[in-house]
């Protein structure tokens, strides 16, 4: 990544008093912080770490009454290098008679607020290292400023790094991404009669299926009206009605009903919002086929619901079944 310099005329840098001493090249380079606070704020925002360059760039020229800020470059939290008196200028942050061996970087680090150089900082600091290198004819030397000269600076974590050989950080492995879940096999429930059922005549009737013929999940208790997932799911539904007794031509309705746990009514899935209206057949037959695409959550479950008002008892056919495949959602 190339360097991101902040230009003087970007950070809004005064225009220094005199001219700067001529360096063809130096030892290397000296690291420093600030030894005072450094605003927390600078971590996060930006024109915050201007305002503090700006700020030190007033102190060094009005406070020590250098021609201009001491320092080189001064690298911020955002991996920006803020141009200071730039390559081939002599310093003034080293101390007397430390300048002309080497440039001074400044991290925007101090003594209290924000201490420790953030990763992005200490690539800026290599940055400009690297920099100075390159345009400035710096040697490979990377000190503190203390070595050589009595201060602190540049404080504990800081000094540490440069110690180290002011190593860029490790790039930080992307985070292993999460296995994909593996396909949810869909559950099935089908249900299905032992024996032909007698349907009440004239009546509004779900079928108690006496059979189970698979439940993948275990889901469904052996017997029972309704198709009720533990867990919330979408459903897709079909059940085949064979019903037989009626006189020819009695219509009857026939749909997949969507009901709570206490067996009320909440829809009808097929056909939307109402059920479908067949006619028996000459014999007195009716044989339908539904399905119907549920949501069913915890509270509810899935019924086959027959209505018909003729006057004779009806039956059942064990053909008839009840099936649903079940996605979790
Ligand atoms: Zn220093
Ligand atoms: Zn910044």
């Amino acid at each position: 990544m190339a360097i991101d310099l902040v230009t003087r005329s970007e950070w809004g840098a005064r225009a220094p008093k005199g001219a700067y001493s001529y360096l063809a090249s130096t030892r290397g380079v000296k690291i420093h912080y600030t030894g005072g606070r450094v605003d927390p704020r600078t971590l996060t925002d930006h024109s915050r770490c201007v305002a503090a360059v700006r700020a030190i760039q007033a102190m060094h020229m009005d406070g020590n009454g250098w021609i201009d800020i001491g320092y080189t470059a001064v690298a911020c939290a955002h991996r920006k290098v803020f141009v200071g008196r730039g390559p081939h200028h002599l310093p003034a942050a080293n101390g007397p008679g430390l300048n002309s061996g080497h440039y001074a970087v400044l991290g925007l680090v101090g003594t209290s607020g924000v201490t420790h150089p953030p990763d992005a900082m200490l690539h800026g600091i290599r940055d400009a290292i690297e920099w100075l290198r390159r345009e400035g004819g710096a040697g490979p030397e990377i000190k503190g400023h203390r070595d050589g000269y009595p201060t602190d600076c540049p404080g504990g974590p800081l000094y540490a790094w440069v110690r180290a050989g002011a190593p860029r950080p490790p790039v930080k492995p992307e985070p292993t991404p999460k296995p994909e879940p593996e396909e949810d096999m869909p559950e099935i429930v089908s249900l299905g009669l032992e024996n032909e059922v007698v349907v009440p005549a004239n009546c509004d009737y779900q079928p108690w299926w006496t059979t189970e013929w698979k439940d993948t999940a275990g889901w469904h208790p052996a017997g029972g009206q309704s198709i009720a997932p533990d867990e919330p799911v979408w459903a897709d539904i079909t059940t085949h009605i064979a019903l037989r007794g009626f006189r020819p031509n009695d219509p009857v309705e026939v749909g997949l009903t969507r009901h709570r746990n206490d067996g009320k009514l909440v829809d009808v899935a097929w056909p939307i919002g109402k059920l479908a209206t067949v006619h028996a057949d000459a014999d007195g037959r009716v044989e339908v086929d539904l399905n119907g695409h549920f949501k069913l959550d915890k509270d509810k479950r899935a019924r086959v619901t027959i209505r018909h008002t003729s006057a004779t008892t009806v039956h059942l056919e064990t053909s008839s079944a009840f099936k649903a495949i079940l996605y979790r959602y």
